[in-house]
């Protein structure tokens, strides 16, 4: 452990050392200045701009992690729990495509890749190319090693066949991590990461689910048939991709953590706003007991959801133990994000209940939190393994 890393693990848990506040406040003017005009449309049209795209590859928040010898910017895994936050108070949408870019594809191929495969792929990753993670199938979601993807070895390269589901920026990614099974016989041994182009032949991508939340953020099949990928392009080990799943999707859920933290941040910032702002019976409605307890509550539940995702992050960047405190973090800040944006749907009146105001999309959004990444009901699970252990 560097020195920098030891005093910052010292620090209070929400007192963020200077780069970490410098990019915390880049990333907010950004997100203010660029997301919130677009925020609306985007969710209307279940679509992002590329030039919004463009604009994050540029603002260096798709390759936070990428060592700057690849063109990225070198930053730490906390570096991309604030980006998460951060868009994610604006729009949750912008917020899980930076997720899926940095916690699982780049930081899949920052422990998983050999020199080769960096060389190739980070430098893309840093600069313009989307990258998406592919594992879920009609079949395998909670279960995601009874996946069929099937993968057989031709020569030099592997023959994938399978179809895949729910893949997040299946629309915008031109690099996908794909999982598929080399001898199904040997149940998850069989597994193996494959990175994937659009460009293979055989590979396609099929329907965008319309969703009930995060519309902007595209939700894609995927489809191989006969796809063929050279045996360079496997991720780790033959055989090991379910350890590649395990270990990124145990990091991502804290990159969720952050989502879901942004986005009740953002509900209750909207609420003080317009509780001092309206009137009712002579005063504003902030004024009144009740709302004032109702804000103050959802404070509380805003700072137990932010310091559970700090001190998973922060333990996961120490190489300290996380994944009990992941799992805790995302069911924490997944209930508490639906609980504030429910209340600040409650705050608005009749205007939380329509598409000019900006709560209503927030409550919408907060359900998915729940149930990516590892069903509440997963979390849990793994919560209750460690205390019965
Ligand atoms: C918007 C969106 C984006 C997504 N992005 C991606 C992505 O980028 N890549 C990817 O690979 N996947 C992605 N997914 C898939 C997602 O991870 C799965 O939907 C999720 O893991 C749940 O799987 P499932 O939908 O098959 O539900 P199921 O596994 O069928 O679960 C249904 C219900 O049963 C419960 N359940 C299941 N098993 C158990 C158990 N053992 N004990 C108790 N309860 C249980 C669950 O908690 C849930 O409530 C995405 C999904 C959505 C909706």
């Amino acid at each position: 452990m560097t020195q920098d890393t030891a005093e910052q693990s010292a620090l209070p848990l929400t007192v963020l050392a200077e780069d970490e506040t410098i990019l915390r406040d880049s990333i907010r003017e950004f997100a203010n200045a660029q997301v919130r005009p677009l925020v609306r449309e985007m969710d209307e049209h279940a679509k992002f701009p590329r030039t919004l795209i463009d604009k994050l590859f540029d603002l260096g928040v798709m390759g936070i992690e990428i060592p700057e010898a690849y063109g990225g910017s070198g930053g730490r895994f906390f570096h991309s729990v604030l980006a998460v936050e951060e868009l994610s108070r604006v729009d949750p949408s912008v917020g899980v495509l930076v997720d899926v870019q940095n916690t699982l594809v780049i930081n899949a191929l920052l422990r998983w890749g050999n020199d080769d495969v960096k060389q190739r792929y980070l430098p893309k990753l840093a600069s313009a190319t989307v990258g998406a993670y592919a594992l879920s199938e009609a079949g395998s979601g909670s279960d995601a090693f009874a996946l069929t993807t099937r993968a057989r070895e031709d020569g030099d390269a592997f023959v994938l066949s399978g179809r895949k589901l729910w893949i997040t920026n299946g629309n915008e990614a031109d690099l996908f991590i794909v999982f598929a099974t080399v001898n199904p016989d040997a149940g998850y041994r069989g597994i193996t990461a494959f990175l994937v182009e659009r460009g293979f032949a055989g590979f396609t991508v099929g329907k965008k689910e319309d969703k009930l939340g995060i519309r902007a953020s595209s939700t894609c099949e995927l489809i191989l048939e006969d796809c063929r990928v050279p045996r360079a392009n496997v991720l780790g080990e033959i055989g090991k991709g379910y350890k590649v799943a395990i270990e990124t999707l145990n990091e991502g859920r804290i990159g969720i953590g952050a989502q879901m933290v942004g986005l009740a941040k953002g509900a209750l910032q909207h609420a003080i706003a317009y509780t001092k702002e309206r009137k009712q019976f002579g005063k504003s409605i902030g004024e009144f007991q009740a709302v004032q307890h109702q804000l103050a509550r959802a404070a509380v539940d805003v700072e137990a959801a932010t310091l559970s995702v700090y001190n998973a992050a922060r333990l996961r960047e120490a190489g300290r133990p996380f994944l009990t405190e992941a799992a805790i973090c995302k069911i924490l800040s997944s209930e508490v994000a639906e609980r504030v944006a429910s209340l600040a749907v409650n705050l608005f009146g009749g205007n939380g209940f329509v598409k000019e105001y900006p709560v209503e999309k927030l409550y919408r959004d907060a359900k998915i939190g729940q149930i990516y990444e590892g069903t509440s009901n997963l979390q849990l699970q793994t919560i209750a393994k460690q205390l019965l252990s």
